[in-house]
């Protein structure tokens, strides 16, 4: 099996994995418990918070740990904008490329009566510091912009964002969990006050996150109980699930250059491979995208047929989004960089990971143009093409 699907999710590490069976058979305690054992199990727990904020350059006491990147951003985006009505401000900034943990959060509050301005995306799935600075107002509350896109796979300038939105002092919420563990990431230098993260996608185990809070911003409790999570979220915490991810975050830092290095090379041959087919064009920027990120569309081509073929051939891919696979929309990221409808149908997510090699690639290279062909010469709208009658758009 080819897995080109590290965007929607990792495999989880060896690292991982052992951590957390000796956490399990050994460390089984509750945290909160008074005597040795229970010590021993609050110590790895704190331990865990320690390397998780070290990875990022926050500080222990500022890390939440949650049930991953989802209620990261909906704990960050529903405390602020608590904070926000609290002052009469209900003016939220965000993207229009979002992940839908973000989107969907927006759109309840809009319900209730808080104004959310989703920011244009330029067609090379960027956004510039100026448009965020622009678009600030006297009563908003929360600026929330990605670290980087989980289709497209390009990378927003987080650190000018991050300057803007403190120089004015409103809040900046980032959504990094495509970012952390794959890129370099500070929380102190890019001026970052609230990130979400998520363990299973830089090969921890699902089901874990973080959501980091700097100190001095007030954040709202998101489950009323014991006092785990200082308050903010109770519930006995998954010990094995939090260790694991510390291990993986470590592992997936200290490994970061060396994966860098090899998956931009991995990268740069699917997209010099790919862009050979004819009427394709690569989705998002080419050089400031994640390193193991390529996003096509092929005209003429229907996505889940693509993906289909692909799986029929041992190859793991997505077209869109996985919340979106399914549904017949086309990926509200697609259509936020300017793909006309057609177009963003027939669109190809491949995302690698350091585990992948030349030959995976290779085996993607020889599948994809077979497949794009085969598709293109059952459409009729394809043969309208050809034929002249109708236009191509790419
Ligand atoms: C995967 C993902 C999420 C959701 O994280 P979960 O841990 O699966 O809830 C949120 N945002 C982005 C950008 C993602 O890629």
């Amino acid at each position: 099996m080819v897995y080109a699907d590290n965007a929607a999710t990792t495999k989880i590490s060896r690292t991982a994995i052992n951590a957390m069976s000796t956490c399990m058979e050994e460390n089984w305690g509750n945290p909160s418990s008074l005597y040795a054992f229970g010590q021993k199990a609050a110590e790895a727990l704190q331990s865990a918070r320690e390397r998780i904020a070290s990875c990022i350059g926050a500080e222990p006491g500022e890390i939440y740990f949650t049930s991953g990147g989802s209620e990261a951003d909906n704990h960050a985006i529903l405390s602020a904008a608590k904070n926000g009505a609290h002052k009469g401000k209900k003016h939220i900034i965000s993207s229009a490329f979002e992940h839908h943990a973000v989107l969907h959060t927006l759109e309840k509050l809009e319900k209730e009566g808080f104004e959310v301005e989703l920011l244009d995306v330029h067609e090379n799935g960027m956004l510039s510091p100026e448009q965020v600075a622009n678009a600030i107002r006297e009563d908003t509350c929360l600026v929330t912009i990605m670290y980087a896109n989980n289709e497209i796979g390009t990378i927003l300038p987080i650190a000018q964002i991050g300057a803007i939105c403190r120089e004015q002092k409103i809040p900046f919420h980032t959504d990094a969990v495509q970012a952390i563990g794959h890129l370099p990431v500070d929380v102190r230098t890019q001026n970052i006050d609230m990130l979400s993260l998520s363990a299973h996608k830089f090969h921890g185990p699902k089901g874990i996150g973080a959501l980091y809070v700097r100190r001095g911003i007030p954040l709202h409790n998101l489950i009323e109980g014991g006092a785990q999570e200082r308050g903010k979220r109770a519930g006995t915490e998954n010990l094995p699930a939090i260790v694991g991810m510390a291990a993986a975050l470590e592992e997936a830092c200290a490994q970061m250059s060396g994966h860098t290095e090899k998956l931009l090379l991995l990268r740069e041959r699917l997209i010099a491979g790919l862009s050979r087919i004819p009427y394709a064009a690569l989705n998002g920027d080419a050089k400031n995208r994640l390193p193991g990120n390529v996003s096509f569309c092929f005209e003429g081509v229907e996505g889940e047929s693509l993906l289909l073929l692909l799986d029929d051939r041992g190859i793991c891919a997505s077209s869109g989004s996985a919340c979106t696979s399914g549904s017949l929309d086309p990926s509200h990221v697609l259509l936020a960089i300017g793909r006309p409808h057609e177009v963003a149908h027939g669109s190809l997510r491949l995302t690698l990971d350091a585990e992948n090699t030349m030959e995976d690639v290779e085996q993607i290279l020889k599948a994809v143009p077979e497949i794009v062909e085969y598709l293109r010469n059952m459409s009729p709208l394809w043969k309208d093409k050809v034929s002249g009658k109708k236009a191509f758009i790419l």
